[in-house]
């Protein structure tokens, strides 16, 4: 019996095991932390074999084939050792594909996966397809192979996740964007960064869609270089295009052979010039998948925003709350911005990934009148930004609490506070999540 060995025992990790347990293979999972409570059920249940606190070379490296979860860098003493073996090692992705025969849709990108993936699989609820969601969201694409029988697969993909991506073959890939996130992990080079994103095309074929963002100089640049033997898809604010998406006289135009569907821009559910993109993403993967052009218009309609991003909380004497906790780089920030409409008393900060906040300052200076700093350590924001705001109107904070109460004594009536932070969590919360979630109870205390 072919040996197969999890490495991480996470959403991911322990799909990945159900699925080997049920294809009949010898299966062991090895996680060198903690695996919480509800994973190790799912093991027992599932009588999987594993260990957690250590990485045992013995249990280890006799595997015929490795799947490692994608939150272990490839640098992990115990994937090289597994290498210098000549052992296989595969991503969660790669191995679930193996025994789906699906069709599916696979989103990528630096920003807008998750909302571009939720659109499309409502897009495709509401066709009445059968389709199950998963990859970074909700439980994961091998778990779902394990236990259920979709037609279609929506799944959202980080470049982790296609990092040990092989075989892996979508029947529509889409790019949102390609912009500088995750650096640390692709030695600081964004040309590692733009090829793993690229890793989700390289296995198309004629009868496949590519769908990207040819407004994106670093997408373009790329697609240059590599060759895709796919249907292309661009989308497009800036210009018209025969095939794909593009805006014209106030409304999304989707070209795809010869159908045509058009959608008024303030008609969309989700405001804002990013999510112009997302919708033109998820109308573009629609009509490749054979979707009514009723059924696209009224579903980018009537789509509920997701929490987290750009999500309305509540107004409190005048002021509009919006939580984008899971803005954490400076481009998802940039677009949070640029579509307010109100004077905005900005809470921003955390864990600094390497940011250039340059490219900000335009926005901060028409629309912010006021900062909150929610950071261990803010001075990186206080240098880029006290000189257009002025530093009596910067303040710092330690706790979400803090910052609403901060931000709504800057702010009066008819204006926003917008959590768009720009930055990572981990120095005052446990994730964006945690972040979000603190700061919308906060608002609701006040
Ligand atoms: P991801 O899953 O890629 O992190 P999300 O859909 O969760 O992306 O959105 C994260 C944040 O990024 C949002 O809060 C929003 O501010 C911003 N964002 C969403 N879509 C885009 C886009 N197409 N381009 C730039 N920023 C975006």
């Amino acid at each position: 019996m072919a040996r197969i060995v999890v490495l991480g025992g996470a959403e991911s990790g322990v799909g990945a095991a159900v699925l080997a347990k049920v294809k009949g293979f010898d299966v062991f999972l090895s996680d060198k932390g903690k695996i919480a409570d509800s994973y190790i059920s799912m093991l027992e249940k599932w009588e999987i074999p594993y260990e957690q606190g250590q990485h045992s070379e013995e249990l280890i490296l006799n595997a015929d084939e490795i799947v490692k979860s994608p939150g272990i860098p490839g640098t992990a003493p115990m994937v090289r050792k597994a290498e210098e073996k000549g052992i296989h090692i595969i991503s969660e992705i790669e191995f679930a594909a193996r025994y789906d025969s699906a069709k599916k849709i696979c989103i990528t990108g630096s920003n807008g996966k998750t909302t571009t993936t939720s659109l499309i699989y409502y897009l495709l609820q509401q066709a009445g397809l059968n389709v199950g969601l998963g990859g970074n969201i909700g439980k994961s694409y091998a778990l779902q192979v394990a236990t259920e029988k979709f037609d279609y697969y929506v799944l959202e993909i980080s470049s982790f996740q296609l990092d040990n991506c092989y075989d892996f073959r979508p029947d529509i890939a889409i790019i949102t964007n390609i912009t500088p996130d995750h650096l640390d992990r692709y030695d600081h080079k964004m040309e590692n960064y733009a090829r793993a994103k690229f890793r989700i095309a390289r296995n198309l074929t004629p009868e496949d869609c590519f769908i990207f963002d040819s407004d994106d100089e670093i997408t373009i640049r790329h697609l240059d270089e590599i060759i895709v033997r796919a249907k292309m898809l661009p989308f497009s604010q800036k210009k018209e295009l025969n095939q794909g998406a593009y805006v014209k006289d106030e409304k999304i135009v989707v070209k795809y052979d010869d159908s045509e569907c058009d959608i008024f821009l303030d008609e969309l559910a989700l405001g804002g010039i990013h999510n112009v993109y997302n919708s033109m993403a998820a109308a573009l993967a629609a009509k490749a998948a054979g979707i009514d052009n009723k059924v696209i218009r009224n579903s980018l309609e009537t789509f509920q925003p997701i929490e987290h991003r750009l999500e309305p909380v509540l107004s409190v004497k005048g002021v509009l709350y919006v939580n984008d906790s899971k803005a954490t780089n400076v481009d998802a920030a940039w677009y949070a911005l640029e579509c307010q409409k109100k004077p905005v008393v900005w809470i921003v900060g955390g864990t600094d990934k390497g940011n250039d906040y340059s490219v900000l300052l335009p926005l901060v200076r028409e629309k912010v009148k006021g900062i909150v700093c929610l950071g261990l350590d803010n001075r990186k924001i206080h240098q880029a930004f006290e000189s257009v705001v002025g530093s009596g109107r910067m303040v710092d904070v330690k706790s979400a609490d803090e910052a609403v109460k901060e931000a709504s004594r800057m702010a009066s009536d008819g204006d926003v506070v917008l959590l768009s932070p720009c930055c990572a969590s981990f120095d005052l919360f446990t994730c964006y999540e945690d972040r979000g979630e603190k700061f919308k109870e906060a608002v609701r205390n006040l």
